[in-house]
C-alpha cells in the first residue's frame, strides 16, 4: 500500500450537504489530509492485524478515513448497512466476531448490548481521540493475499455470507477500472452511492483514490443535488434507478454538458433508459457488471460502441466462461485477480462456488453476442435488486411466516418504474396486508420491507412441490403499472 499512498496526495474531497455535528475534521480536504486523518484513526484503533472492525455508520468522509485506517492497521474492514436493526446486527456480529464495532451515537446503547465480545465505540468518539495523536502511523505490512475487507452478501438459502476480499482483489480492480474508464487526477466524481456496498466503497472510492481524482461526496442520492453538482464534476457512477430519476430533473441536459462519463451497474439498465438518457444528454451510459464476490468483471468500452442491454466485455485480466449453455445462454463463471478469497468461515460453501483452479460460479445467467458483448439474462438465484440493493427473498419469507395467521409466503421482485424491482410478498393465511406490513417493519430494514402484500388462497407449485416464483412474477408483472392490484384484505 505504500506506493498507493505516496502517489495520491493530490486532489480534493468535498463533502456536500453532510456534516457530522461533532466532526472536528474539516468538511473539505485534500487527499493528503484524508490520509493524515486515516493515520490518526489507525493509531487509535487498537486492533491486531487480521482483526475485524465492523462499521455501522451513516455515510460521511470519516467513514472513508476509517476504511483507510483499517487498511493501514492491517485490520479487516467490515462495513454494514446502517439501516440494519439491532436484531439483524446480532447475526453479523456473531458471525464476524469483530474486535471493534464503530457506530453512530444513536445506536451506541442498543449495539453495546448486543456486541458483548467487541469493544464498541462511536465514530465521533474515535475521531475525538484521533485528534490527540500525531498524524503519522507506522504502516502494518500485509501481503497481497491478506484480507482487506469482508462484505456481506447472501445466497439462495438467504443466510448472509461474508465475502473475503484480499488487497490484491481490491487493488487490481481499482487499477483496471481507472485505466479502462480513463480516470486522471483531473476527474471529479459525484459520489452519491452508499459506502457499505462494493459499488460505492470499491468501484467508486477506490477508483477515484488510485487516480488521485476528487470526489463530491453526497450523503444520499438526491437527483436534484446530483444535477446541481454536474457543472463542477466529470463522472457519475450510479445504479439504474439514478438514471431514471435524473431524467425527471429539469436542467439535466444543460448541467451534464461538461461531464465526461456516466457509469451504471449493480442491476440491469433498461435499454429504454439508456436511449432516453442519450436523447436528453447526448451521453451514452457505460454499463458494467460485477458483484460483491468478484468486484467488476465486464465493462462496455470507453472508446467504441456502448451497447444498450449489454454489460460489455470481460475487463483486462478477467476470464469469463459460460457453463451448461442452452440456446446460447449459460451460467457465468469468472476467474482473475479480482475474485474473492472465499466465504468467511464457510469452507464448504466456498468449495461449492469457487473451484480450486479459481473459477467462481456467479449464479448469473448470460450470453455473449457475435461481437463479444455479454448480456445478463437472469439470476439463477432469486435475488431481488431494489434501488440497487439486494434483498434475499428467503429472509423476508422467514419473517412473514412467523407472523400469527400466516400459512406460507413467497417473496419476489416485480418490475418497478423507479426502483427497478420492488419487493412483493404473496401471502397465504388468515392475516391482513396491514398485519404483514407491520410484522416486517418491526424487524426488517426499510428497503427489505415489501412494497406490496398480495393475499392469495394458495401458492402456485410444480409437481415436485416447489413454489413457482416465475409464474408469480409473470402474474404480477404489471402490479406497479395499474393503480389498484387485486388484493384481499
Ligand atoms: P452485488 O453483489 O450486490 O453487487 O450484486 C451482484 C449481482 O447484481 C450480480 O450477480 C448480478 O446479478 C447483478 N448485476 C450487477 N451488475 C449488473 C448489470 N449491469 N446488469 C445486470 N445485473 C447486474
Amino acid at each position: 500500500m505504500a506506493d498507493y499512498r505516496a502517489n495520491h496526495l493530490a486532489g480534493v474531497l468535498r463533502q456536500g450537504s453532510l456534516g457530522r455535528d461533532s466532526a472536528k475534521f474539516c468538511e473539505t480536504r485534500t487527499l493528503g489530509a484524508l490520509w493524515q486523518n486515516a493515520e490518526r484513526l489507525a493509531a487509535v484503533l487498537n486492533v491486531q492485524p487480521g482483526d475485524r472492525v465492523v462499521v455501522h455508520a451513516e455515510k460521511c468522509i470519516e467513514f472513508i478515513e476509517l476504511y483507510l485506517a483499517c487498511v493501514l492497521a492491517g485490520a479487516i474492514f467490515v462495513p454494514l448497512n446502517p439501516a440494519y436493526t439491532d436484531a439483524e446486527m446480532a447475526y453479523f456480529l456473531g458471525d464476524a466476531e469483530p474486535a471493534l464495532l464503530v457506530c453512530d451515537r444513536p445506536r451506541f446503547e442498543g449495539l453495546s448490548n448486543i456486541a458483548v465480545k467487541a469493544r464498541v465505540v462511536t465514530l465521533d468518539r474515535l475521531i475525538d481521540s484521533a485528534l490527540h495523536v500525531p498524524g503519522t502511523f507506522k504502516l502494518i505490512r500485509r501481503n497481497s493475499n491478506h484480507i482487506a475487507a469482508i462484505l456481506y452478501t447472501s445466497g439462495t438459502t438467504g443466510r448472509s455470507k461474508g465475502a473475503m476480499l484480499s488487497h490484491k482483489a481490491l487493488a487490481s480492480n481499482a487499477v483496471v477500472l481507472a485505466e479502462h474508464w480513463r480516470f486522471t487526477c483531473e476527474d471529479v466524481l459525484i459520489h452519491a452511492l452508499p459506502v457499505f456496498h462494493t459499488h460505492g466503497l470499491f468501484v467508486a472510492t477506490n477508483t477515484a483514490l488510485v487516480s488521485g481524482a476528487s470526489m463530491i461526496f453526497q450523503a444520499r442520492f438526491d437527483p436534484a443535488a446530483v444535477v446541481a453538482a454536474m457543472p463542477q464534476a466529470s463522472v457519475l457512477m450510479g445504479v439504474p434507478t439514478f438514471y431514471t430519476r435524473l431524467l425527471g430533473i429539469a436542467g439535466l441536459a444543460e448541467a451534464s454538458k461538461g461531464m465526461r462519463l456516466f457509469v451504471s451497474g449493480s442491476a440491469p439498465l433498461l435499454a429504454e433508459t439508456f436511449e432516453r438518457f442519450f436523447d436528453v444528454t447526448g451521453h451514452a451510459i457505460l454499463e458494467r457488471y460485477g458483484m460483491t464476490e468478484t468486484n467488476m468483471n465486464t465493462s462496455n468500452p470507453y472508446v467504441g460502441e456502448r451497447r444498450a442491454g449489454t454489460v460489455g466485455m470481460p475487463l483486462p485480466g478477467v476470464e469469463m466462461r459460460l457453463r451448461d449453455v442452452v440456446d446460447g445462454i449459460g451460467g457465468i463463471e469468472v476467474r482473475g485477480p479480482n475474485v474473492f478469497s472465499g466465504y468467511w468461515r464457510l469452507p464448504e460453501k466456498t468449495g461449492e462456488e469457487l473451484s480450486a483452479d479459481g473459477w467462481f460460479v456467479t449464479g448469473d445467467l448470460g450470453r455473449v453476442d457475435a461481437d463479444g458483448y455479454v448480456s445478463i439474462v437472469g439470476r439463477a438465484k432469486d435475488l431481488v435488486i431494489t434501488g440497487g440493493l439486494n434483498v434475499y427473498p428467503k429472509e423476508i419469507e422467514d419473517v412473514i411466516d412467523a407472523i400469527p395467521g400466516v400459512v406460507e409466503s413467497a417473496v419476489i421482485g416485480v418490475l418497478h418504474p423507479d426502483f427497478g424491482e420492488a419487493v412483493v410478498a404473496v401471502v397465504v393465511g388468515d392475516v391482513s396486508e396491514v398485519e404483514v406490513m407491520a410484522g416486517c417493519a418491526a424487524v426488517l430494514a426499510k428497503f427489505k420491507q415489501p412494497k406490496r402484500v398480495i393475499l392469495a388462497d394458495e401458492l402456485p407449485r410444480n409437481l415436485m412441490g416447489k413454489v413457482q416464483k416465475k409464474a408469480l412474477r409473470q402474474e404480477l408483472k404489471g402490479l406497479f403499472d395499474s393503480p389498484t392490484p387485486r388484493a384481499r384484505s
